[in-house]
């Protein structure tokens, strides 16, 4: 009911990464940012499968909900399966190599080179969670229902070891091939109906109406300055920096490719970074086009809504 989709973070994180160059302090920190987000979401790609194999009208699936708790905080949850007798949150770790746990405590990844790394524990994590939306069924009357969670590692090769041979593997964190068959485990554990079918569709709508995207400040966050952004459009053959406009053609000079579309990209980029709006001298300065002319053509030709007349036009990405 909410598929999984690519989070408007990691596009913020790639425009960012296009256009700051590689001399910028904040490369590396902007470069390794992105490279988490984005195994952290192949991590939670290799959830879909098993998930897919569960018969779709018995269950609600959400990838990402994100509510906000009566203190004004949000959380953010993973997977939240909904059933007629039960809720599962998931909470999927892409972490590789060998993970040693200590119950609930501490968590140690030891990596192809052996070296040792501490990582926070995440049951403690998806508990959390699991109390928080407690919290929130209950303040939108939703029926006392179990909440139930897992920890699931996503590449089954990843081997996971007790640290201290008298204090088990916790039992909820599984690898995500075992996932279907943890789901089954739990349909037979868990069989008192607490909803029925149209329950599961009611509070799916209300947690996709409550859902709330993050709205975070990249240039804020990364220390970056606006003028400090590579301006032009990029060459989607070549990489090179600025394409030129020529009768509504984008050239680049590099590799000699034409695009007509080229700016889109561009314009993407800066309502990602900037925000939406833009105005004929903005777009000329951020695509790097001496007309006031070919712009608003080029505007024009992308049917964005605007506001406002004439010279004072805003235009919305
Ligand atoms: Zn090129």
């Amino acid at each position: 009911m909410k598929p999984l989709v690519k989070s408007r973070y990691i596009y913020q994180l790639e425009a960012l990464d296009r256009r700051v160059s590689e001399l910028h302090p904040q490369k590396e920190r902007i470069g390794n940012k992105l490279r988490n987000e984005l195994t952290g979401f192949r991590g939670e790609q290799a959830l879909t499968f098993p998930l897919g194999l569960l018969p779709e009208t018995d269950y609600g699936i959400l990838h990402n909900p994100r509510l906000e708790d009566s203190n004004s905080n949000f959380f953010e949850i993973d997977v939240l399966l909904l059933s007629q007798c039960y809720i599962l949150l998931l909470e999927s770790k892409n972490w590789y190599g060998i993970l040693l746990f200590d119950e609930d405590k501490q968590v140690i990844r030891i990596g192809d080179s052996g070296v040792e790394e501490g990582l926070p524990n995440p049951i403690p994590q998806v508990k959390l969670q699991a109390h928080r939306l407690r919290k929130w069924l209950n303040e939108h009357d939703f029926p006392q229902i179990p909440i139930l969670y897992f920890v699931v590692i996503s590449f089954p090769s990843t081997i996971i070891k007790p640290m201290y041979p008298h204090r088990p593997i916790p039992e909820t964190v599984i690898h995500s091939n075992l996932l279907h068959f943890n789901i089954q485990r739990l349909n037979s554990q868990f069989q008192t109906l607490v909803v029925d079918k149209s329950g599961i569709n009611k509070l799916s709508s209300l947690i996709l109406e409550k859902h709330t995207d993050p709205d975070i400040d990249v240039l804020n966050k990364f220390h970056v300055e606006k003028d400090e952004l590579i301006r032009g459009v990029i060459c989607p053959n070549c990489n090179a920096v600025p394409m030129v406009l020529d009768n509504g053609n984008w050239h680049c000079s590099s590799c000699n490719f034409s695009s007509r579309d080229a700016h889109l990209l561009s314009l993407s980029d800066r309502k990602l970074l900037i925000g939406d709006r833009i105005t004929n001298r903005e777009a000329r300065e951020f695509l790097i086009v001496n007309s006031q002319h070919q712009i608003k053509r080029l505007l024009m030709r992308g049917q964005y809504r605007f506001i406002g007349d004439k010279n004072k036009r805003i235009y919305i990405l």
